[in-house]
């Protein structure tokens, strides 16, 4: 029997479909196994994929009366999927991004001229609910026309009882709303000015008061912490995830970003879904997280811009931890394109094109638990597709800064065509 598609993709000169690693994430060698079907084709019917395989193979088994969109010459790909972003705040910080990545003024120093994450919270904590969704709303219609078609959101930018619901509230909104879908993650991110020498106390407000009341309101799907020097410690940090976890939510982790901190090992300990950044975590902390199960993302803007470090991506991919890429879009430097992410992993991070794409899609979606749904494309799957105007995918470091995203599908839809959404 033939089956009934709305439309095919087909002629596509390379279809990555990452068939078969919907079970568990790619590590190592397996990284570079892209699925690449030559002169592929995928068909859809409503919001799932219901055939792929070459352009025969596939016209052979639809039922006549779908749809054709040819992609002669070009690279179709999964939906791309970034699982590290901070996504609601107000202002903007492109200042202090030049004062830091030109003139190499310390971070705490600008926080002391009175600038960095308090005037974030400040700021965040002023604007309406309407602002911010505005706002947002832009920063997520630029991620859509680059290709990005699920993201992890975080809060965290007000850092109140009452502006940590609104900002979950408002992802939650948003995930209704806007095509992109939205994973919803509570981040014990910035400190208040007033608990500045506090930190303790405020943990104990996260802990006893916030996390029990985000879990009533089924609010978060994941519990986070900035655990770095200057925000929660290491006792601070498990105190706050173990909450999330008694209250039923999944944990994730901010890991050793600008110092050895120890929080790879504590998210080991704790058995984390992901740990997140892993610049200056050592080899060890590694192995204990892979032990676990726990996929490593990596974030490289803010080595980009300012840090000058990188995760050893090398090292930490050759010892076999699953690792995925992201934006880490947020008030301090903003990125919202995986395919630059993509760009700086292969030319800095020394990742191949292929272990690079990986990393953007199905182990993506391995990081947010969302790989029997996205992140291959597959039959059965969510028909979240792209079209990119580029014939193969070694063309995401090669031709960059720009966007080579042409057509998105998003639950079977054209949403974004040539950088504009359609719908
Ligand atoms: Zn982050």
């Amino acid at each position: 029997m033939k089956i009934k598609a709305d439309f095919a993709i087909i002629n596509a000169n390379e279809l990555v479909t990452f068939k078969g690693a919907s079970k568990k994430p790619l590590i190592k060698e397996e990284m570079e196994n892209l699925g690449i079907i030559k002169n592929g084709a995928v068909a859809v019917k409503e919001d799932r994929i219901v055939a792929v395989g070459t352009t025969k193979d596939v016209l052979d088994k639809l039922e006549k009366g779908f749809e054709v969109i040819d992609a002669s010459g070009k690279l179709v790909t999964p939906g791309l999927i970034d699982p590290h972003v901070h996504l609601i705040f107000a202002g903007s910080r492109e200042d202090e991004l030049e004062a830091m990545a030109v003139k190499g003024i310390p971070y705490l120093e600008i926080k002391e001229r009175g600038g960095g994450m308090p005037t974030t919270l400040k700021k965040t904590g002023e604007a309406s609910t309407e602002e911010l969704i505005k706002k947002t709303s832009k920063i997520l219609d630029i991620m859509l026309i680059h290709g990005t078609t699920t993201i992890e959101a975080k809060s965290g930018y007000e850092m109140t009882l009452e502006g940590e619901i609104r900002q979950l509230e408002i992802i939650n909104f948003l995930n209704k709303t806007h095509p992109i879908d939205l994973v919803s993650t509570f981040l014990a991110q910035g400190i208040p000015k007033e608990y500045e020498n506090r930190i303790d106390e405020l943990t104990d407000e996260i802990v006893e008061k916030w996390i029990p009341e985000i879990a009533k309101r089924k609010l978060a799907e994941y519990c986070d912490v900035f655990c770095e020097k200057g925000y929660f410690n290491l006792d601070q940090s498990k105190r706050i995830l173990e909450a999330g976890r008694k209250y039923g939510m999944k944990l994730r982790i901010h890991a050793d970003w600008l110092v050895h901190s120890g929080g790879a090992k504590l998210g080991a300990e704790l058995g984390v879904v992901s740990a997140d950044h892993l610049i200056f975590t050592p080899m060890e902390d590694i192995e204990a997280l892979k032990k676990k199960g726990t996929i490593g993302v990596f974030l490289p803007t803010t080595p980009f811009c300012y840090l000058g470090v990188y995760a050893k991506a090398r090292e930490i991919i050759n010892r076999g931890l699953p690792v995925a890429l992201a934006t880490d879009v947020s008030a301090a430097n903003m990125c919202e394109s995986m395919q630059m992410m993509m760009t700086i992993a292969v030319l800095q991070m020394k990742m191949t094109t292929e272990e690079v794409l990986t990393a953007s899609t199905i182990n993506a979606a391995h990081s947010i638990e969302r790989a029997n749904e996205i992140g291959s494309l597959e039959e059965g799957k969510k028909a979240d597709i792209v079209i990119f105007d580029a014939p193969n995918h070694k063309f995401f470091p090669y031709h960059y800064g720009i966007n080579l995203a042409e057509k998105v599908f998003k639950n079977g839809r054209l949403v974004a065509e040539r950088g504009r959404r359609v719908m």
